[in-house]
């Protein structure tokens, strides 16, 4: 017999999103239920955001290790056992499933572990371990999340791959092909390569990263070019040949034949709507994204929908926010979604951030703007992180009439960690002079962001 129970509040999914709401719903005391049929903490915890870290992190200390001659460290080349480095990045995996599981415990979410299947808005049956269990909701929350998208002409298996088994892998690739040059990819493309595999990346688009500006990646671009990452920019993969090779038309519409040990595809991700009734929920859908409002209301009353499952940027912390907000909706508080401050970044070779506007998309947008730049070589700190050389800088857009800061990028080794700066400025509506204001600590690649708003008011000290 079906086990049937009635809660408040039915959160779909244990990512960062549903989560994050569940938990928030539970701190405001309403009964909450948290279906999850994988792992608690969904992609990012498990297979995205937390275990590409780690490995980028890995393959840094790899190669600092083979390239410290230059500061007179020397002492061999490092050896790589990748077994225990994985062992050490699952380690971080489940150290922060357990810690989810912890703290959904103490704020007495009540999780059923199991792939739901909804009949109607409110109505999902649980496939769990000790049978299945009907849950009827006042409030579903849905946080399904998104899943790799397979090439047609290269469907996963064998020695295709996607993100998670790249994570996973038990061997280093002699040769890893990566198809995309988004930032997944790269990431794991250039992870890889400082690990010591040989590594081609092919892209249909003209460039790498071809949703940040040229200014933002060239540094990146450089990176690949002196690591000696072969890059095949406007071509398109056909296949795989009879040899188990790579067959791609590049840009001068030749056929090549790539011979890769690994092919990583890493070509986008889709919102997971398909397997799980979304179809008999009756709600609209925005192309292939759970359409929502700025509440992350769904056209049903009561349904919600967040995280991957709604949209760009498909990014850990927007699904977060996302959740936090729609618990505290439910429980009767005032909000709403604002997306300016969501910034993004590319944990590449060096690393990207941007928040905000860029100066092109602001332009575009209407508006009227001055800039000021930054570079990382007039920076004492960047110097002593030998992060001076790569062309690195940070850039800051505002408004002409009022000074009001629109965008905050950056681009150089470690500016990954800036990102709070300048999410905080865009949330808090700073204008140049907030940030011009603020005495930066020294020595810190934080002084850049203070002297990049001086260059726009046209007082800049350092350069
Ligand atoms: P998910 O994390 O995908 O969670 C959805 C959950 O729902 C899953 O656990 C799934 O098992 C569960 N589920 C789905 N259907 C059902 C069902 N029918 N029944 C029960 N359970 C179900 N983002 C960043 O911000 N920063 C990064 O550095 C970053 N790096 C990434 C690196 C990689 C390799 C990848 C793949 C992604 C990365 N992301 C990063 C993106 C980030 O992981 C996602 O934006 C984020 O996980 C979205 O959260 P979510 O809660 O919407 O969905």
């Amino acid at each position: 017999m079906t086990d049937t129970r009635h809660t408040k509040v039915l959160v779909l999914g244990g990512g960062v999103g549903g989560y994050v709401a569940a938990l928030r719903a539970a701190q405001l005391g309403l009964d909450t239920v948290l279906v999850e049929g994988g792992r608690l903490g969904g992609t990012c915890l498990i297979r995205g955001c937390i275990p590409s870290k780690a490995l980028i992190h890995a393959a840094d200390r790899f190669a600092d290790a083979a390239n410290g001659a230059g500061l007179g460290i020397g002492g061999g080349a490092p050896t790589l056992d990748l077994a225990k480095t994985i062992a050490w990045k699952d380690g971080i995996v489940d150290q922060l499933n357990s810690g989810v599981a912890g703290l959904l415990a103490r704020a007495k979410v009540t999780v059923v572990a199991g792939w739901a299947n909804f009949s109607d808005a409110k109505t999902c049956t649980v496939d769990t371990a000790g049978g299945p269990v009907t849950l009827t909701a006042d409030h579903v929350i849905l946080a399904a999340g998104s899943e790799a998208v397979p090439l047609p002409a290269l469907p996963f298996g064998g020695k295709v791959i996607s993100s998670t088994e790249a994570l996973n892998i038990s061997s280093l690739p002699r040769h890893l092909a990566v198809i995309g040059a988004g930032y997944i990819g790269l990431e794991l493309g250039i992870a890889f390569r400082k690990l010591g595999a040989e590594v081609t990346i092919v892209e249909t688009a003209e460039r790498i990263l071809p949703r940040y500006d040229m200014q933002l990646t060239r540094p990146v671009r450089r990176w690949l070019d002196r690591h000696k990452v072969t890059l095949h920019l406007a071509a398109r993969v056909t296949g795989i040949d009879g040899e188990e090779r790579l067959t791609v038309r590049t840009a001068k519409d030749e056929q090549l034949t790539i011979a890769a040990d690994k092919i990583l595809v890493t070509a986008g991700r889709r919102p997971r709507t398909d397997g799980w009734g979304l179809a008999a929920m009756g709600l609209d859908m925005a192309g292939p994204f759970v359409k929502i409002d700025d509440q992350c209301r769904t056209a049903m009353k009561n349904v919600w929908a967040i995280g991957d499952l709604v949209g760009e940027p498909m990014l850990a912390h927007k699904a977060s926010a996302q959740g936090a907000m729609v618990a505290e909706i439910i429980a009767g508080h005032r909000r709403h979604f604002d997306p300016a401050s969501v910034a993004a970044i590319c944990f590449t070779e060096p690393e990207i951030v941007s928040a905000g506007l860029s100066p092109d998309e602001a332009t575009a947008a209407g508006e009227e703007v001055v800039t000021g730049m930054f570079p990382f070589s007039a920076s004492g700190r960047a110097l002593t992180l030998e992060a001076a050389d790569d062309g690195g800088f940070v850039r800051i857009v505002a408004r002409k009439s009022d000074q009001r800061v629109l965008g905050v990028q950056a681009v150089g080794r470690g500016v990954a960690e800036l990102a709070g700066e300048f999410a905080h400025a865009l949330a808090m509506g700073a204008v140049l002079d907030d940030i011009a204001g603020t005495i930066h600590v020294h020595p810190t690649l934080g002084e850049a962001v203070g002297e990049a708003a001086l260059l726009a008011l046209g007082r800049g000290l350092h350069v």
